[in-house]
């Protein structure tokens, strides 16, 4: 869009259907808007130069450079993927995604050389180096346990999974592995990702990565039915806790909102996760007219008795299979794995990758994240807004906020005292090898 059709635009406002998602031409009007005025360039760019932004001696002022962005453009005739995109600087990233204007930014890892010169080097190699450790979970993988929602659909019966996700894997990545610097954000749609930044995740290899995410994989060999998890001796003490902080008062909620002992069909699929014929015939016969069949269960199960004896395990292998978080393991093992950038608008709903805040996680609701349609409206409801504050205006300021208050401001700063450190270090060493 020229600068003339953009300050016609504000003269003459477009007429906004907040509720309708746009597609088309008319989400490509809505993009340019969106990455002319509202995206975070400043913000994505200090974050991903973790402090190599230039200022300090001791900063590697080719980092940010050596990082993958990758685009995906919609035509009126298909959808173009461009891979290996990268930026020098915050405004050259800014010129290239107005001039773009992709309908998603994806963040890939940060390689050996400059990734659009790639060829270049491809004898010396060309390799990715860093990456920050991600996690991705999409709702779509519970559809064996939900029931209001299926696909990509969610609504705030179902999405209470992420809640789960979210308190589980964020407690255990700081508690059990101590990262700090952790960023969750809504994928715009049916799922959230994680972004841990610490340098000593980013640093992590394959290998290392691979090991995390096998520390988070509990199903083992029984993807493909709704029994997820066999326990037998003590559950690991980072299950143990899952179970107690989380799972375990989730499942109860879990059993009302999504009716789970009040549909035959349903608990049926429960009655099946019960290991013994004799326990399941009885319990099926007590349930009959029967309305309180979650607590006869645990009770049953709990009781100690001599016939459940071999069952103890099962209340919570119960709860584990419908209430853990649900991976996509692949993403977390890989080194050079695309993940959206936050700050992005999701082409089928409209909506802004808006961060989460993990402490706070369960007031989120999906369904009040601004979308792209509703914040130009904002916009135009305040026509005479400076050029500079655009987004404080409008309901995109609280996320931007959050994300530069309890993410980027404390990982900034962690990355300047360490590369003061390595400075501080280096001049030493250099000092010790002349005096010798
Ligand atoms: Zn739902």
């Amino acid at each position: 869009m020229t600068k003339e059709k953009e300050d016609n635009n504000r003269d003459d406002p477009m007429q906004i259907d907040s509720n309708r998602v746009p597609t088309g031409s008319l989400l490509t009007d809505y993009l340019r808007i969106y990455y002319g005025k509202f995206f975070p360039y400043t913000d994505m760019f200090k974050w991903l130069a973790y402090g190599n932004d230039g200022k300090h001696p001791g900063c590697d002022s080719s980092y940010f450079g050596r990082r993958e962005f990758s685009f995906t453009i919609n035509s009126d005739i298909d959808e173009v993927y461009l891979r290996f995109q990268s930026f020098f600087n915050a405004s050259e990233m800014e010129t290239s995604i107005k001039a773009k204007c992709p309908t998603k930014i994806d963040i890939g890892a940060v390689y050996t050389v400059d990734p659009a010169k790639r060829h270049a080097y491809a004898q010396s190699g060309f390799n990715p180096i860093e990456r920050e450790l991600v996690f991705d979970i999409d709702i779509s993988d519970y559809d064996d346990v939900r029931y209001c929602c299926s696909g990509a659909d969610t609504c705030l019966n179902c999405w209470p999974l992420m809640t789960i996700a979210i308190k589980v894997i964020d407690t255990a990545l700081r508690e059990d592995f101590g990262f700090s610097h952790i960023l969750w954000v809504y994928s715009g749609r049916r799922g959230v990702h994680c972004w841990v930044c610490d340098s000593r995740a980013r640093r992590l290899s394959k290998e290392q990565r691979s090991a995390i995410a096998d520390y988070f994989h509990v199903y083992k060999g029984g993807e493909n039915s709704l029994k997820k998890v066999t326990f037998s001796g003590p559950l690991h003490p980072f299950l143990a806790r899952a179970y107690t902080d989380v799972l375990k008062n989730e499942f109860e909620k879990w059993v009302s909102t999504q009716k789970l002992f009040e549909h035959e069909e349903r608990f049926h699929k429960i009655l099946q996760l019960i290991p013994d014929e004799s326990v399941v015939s009885e319990l099926a016969e007590k349930w009959q007219g029967n309305s309180v069949r979650w607590e006869h269960l645990k009770h049953m199960l709990q009781s100690g008795s001599k016939k459940t004896q071999g069952l103890r395990r099962c209340i919570e292998e119960i709860v584990f299979s419908y209430t853990y978080p649900r991976l996509d393991i692949q993403v977390t093992k890989g080194m050079n794995h695309l993940l959206k950038a936050p700050f992005c608008v999701h082409p089928g709903t409209g909506r802004i990758c808006i961060p989460i805040d993990p402490k706070k996680c369960e007031e989120f609701d999906p369904t009040s994240v601004p979308t792209v349609a509703q914040l130009i409206e904002e916009l135009n409801a305040n026509a005479s807004i400076g050029a500079d504050n655009y987004v404080e205006k409008t309901s995109l300021a609280a996320s931007v906020h959050l994300f530069r208050t309890c993410f980027l401001e404390p990982l900034i700063k962690t990355c300047k005292d360490e590369l003061e450190n390595a400075y501080n270090t280096k001049i030493q060493q250099t000092k010790d090898s002349l005096n010798w």
